[in-house]
């Protein structure tokens, strides 16, 4: 028996680094697991791999973690390691956080901790806190299909608004998302325990819903995108029954509370799979839904200037994940946004309006849609427009307009932008490369830099859409597109 069922631990034994590349780390958990561990007990339907059996090692999981279900398992409570953390350990990547599962209630982990504190109205869960590090611990509840009760509530299309009942494991896990989430790790004899063939999904790289996918789909359309990240983040591929209900229900994302979507989105672009996320969005329908302008300015566009944009930001977001540095939301809205912005302006001169009002008033409108479906703080839409206000700016390059430019506090991003617009090829390469130049120079370069003398004969785009001036003094707004 133990020879047909290491494969895990074997796999676990020679890989202790964690892998990030989720195409290698799924070969090489196939490549050491030519069959899947057959149950050696079952435990009311579901299959039990015990320890020796998989790769799920407490050497890979946080000591904090560790802390709390000891914890509970010591004061008589069931634990259980549960979600994302061990399908990452199983893939050998490395979690992103530990998600405890008890049937300690939200109050007695208040009382067992002193360190606890009981967050959340749709779910009540409690977040022990060490220092900066938190770990999350949910009571098992039951699934959404028992009668709705006072501590349940739906809406008409299905959509579980509050869901407070607490139930057990066999409870809990029928309300998971995917199988490949619903692994229990047990802090008891540190097996893992599979209700949903979650195993055999991680085997085969499948995203499949438990239950019927558009039911689930119904109760929580945000689940089409976590579909989405996982696949993309592990490289697996969605079960057909998983795709064809978003093809069905993706509409549904326009009910989601635009400050959920903020933190979805969030972690859909800025986790460093940003241009495959962006792909697979559009391939489902799901991305119009999300940004519905820019999805319109895409489906129009008459070159291929504005879609390049939003993938070479994509990719620079997506290196610089990889390079370990910072990533703000607002530099990315600010990219997918621009062309719907200039388009909208142009609309607006094209009626007659003074180019630099358009362009204050189609800011605005597109600024105020786009954050009624997905929101950003107040701070990030002013960066957003700086940024674009600053682009037109880059044209003027004598005199002393130069300097003051260079001193803005939005200088560093609007100047990435610029480099990011030229990249694309809607604005002459040379324009960006004088201001690369212009700040690594001295001063006195500088000065000369700026001489009316020394300007290049044009720096206007290579190709755009203009239209005619209303007013002597009004610049003209190109479109990218
Ligand atoms: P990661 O943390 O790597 O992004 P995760 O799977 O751990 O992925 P979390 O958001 O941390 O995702 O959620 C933990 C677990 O809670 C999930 O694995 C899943 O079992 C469950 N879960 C989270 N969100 C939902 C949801 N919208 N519907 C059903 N189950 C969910
Ligand atoms: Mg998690």
């Amino acid at each position: 028996m133990n020879a047909i069922l290491t494969f895990l631990k074997n796999f676990a034994d020679s890989d202790k680094k964690p892998i990030r590349s989720a195409k290698v780390a799924r070969e090489k958990f196939i490549e050491k697991s030519p069959e899947l561990p057959r149950a050696t007990e079952t435990y009311n339907g579901a299959t039990v791999i015990p320890r020796p059996e998989h790769n799920v090692s407490r050497q890979q999981i946080s000591e904090n973690a560790l802390k709390v279900v000891y914890k509970l398992k010591k004061e008589g409570f069931d634990a259980y390691l549960v979600g994302g953390c061990v399908r990452d350990l199983l893939l050998g990547r490395e979690p992103k956080d530990f998600d405890v599962v008890t049937n300690a209630l939200p109050e007695q982990l208040s009382r067992l901790f002193s360190n606890c504190r009981i967050i959340g109205k749709r779910f009540r869960l409690a977040h022990i806190i060490y220092g900066r590090d938190i770990v999350e611990v949910a009571t098992f509840r039951k699934s959404g299909s028992e009668k709705p009760s006072e501590a349940q509530r739906s809406t008409r299309e299905g959509r579980i608004l509050q869901d407070n009942l607490y139930g057990s494991i066999d409870d809990d896990v029928w309300r998971r998302d995917f199988t490949i989430n619903a692994l229990y790790y047990n802090i008891r004899d540190f097996s893992i325990v599979d209700y949903v063939g979650g195993m055999a999904d991680i085997q085969a790289g499948l995203i499949r819903l438990i239950g019927d996918a558009n039911e689930r789909f119904r109760e929580d359309p945000v689940r089409m995108l976590r579909a989405v990240r996982f696949a993309v983040k592990l490289g697996f591929k969605l079960h057909v029954d998983c795709e064809q209900a978003i093809h069905l229900n993706a509409h549904l994302l326009a009910s989601i509370p635009a400050a959920r979507l903020h933190d979805e989105v969030t972690k859909l672009f800025l986790s460093g799979y940003g241009v495959q996320t962006f792909e697979m969005l559009r391939h489902y329908g799901l991305f119009e839904v999300l940004f519905p302008a820019v999805e319109k300015s895409l489906s129009l566009e008459t070159s291929h200037f504005p879609k390049m944009m939003v993938i070479n930001a994509l990719q620079n977001s997506d290196k610089r994940v990889e390079d370990g540095k910072q990533v703000t939301p607002y530099f990315l809205f600010a990219a997918l946004l621009y062309e719907p912005m200039l388009q909208r302006a142009n609309e607006k001169v094209a009626k007659g309006m003074l180019a630099s009002d358009a362009h204050f008033s189609a800011a605005s409108e597109i600024l105020t849609q786009q954050v009624r479906r997905i929101s950003l703080p107040r701070h990030l839409t002013l960066a957003i427009r700086e940024v674009w206000n600053q682009q037109e700016k880059f044209e003027f390059r004598v005199g002393a307009k130069a300097s003051k430019l260079l001193v803005h506090p939005r200088f560093r991003a609007a100047y990435d932008f610029l480099v990011l617009r030229a990249q694309a090829g809607s604005v002459p390469m040379e324009l960006a490369e004088w201001w690369t130049t212009y700040q690594k120079v001295s001063d006195s370069e500088r000065r000369k830099m700026t001489l009316p003398q020394a300007q290049p004969k044009s720096t206007k785009p290579k190709k755009k859409r203009t239209y005619r001036k209303k007013a002597k003094t009004s610049p003209v707004i190109h479109s990218e597109g």
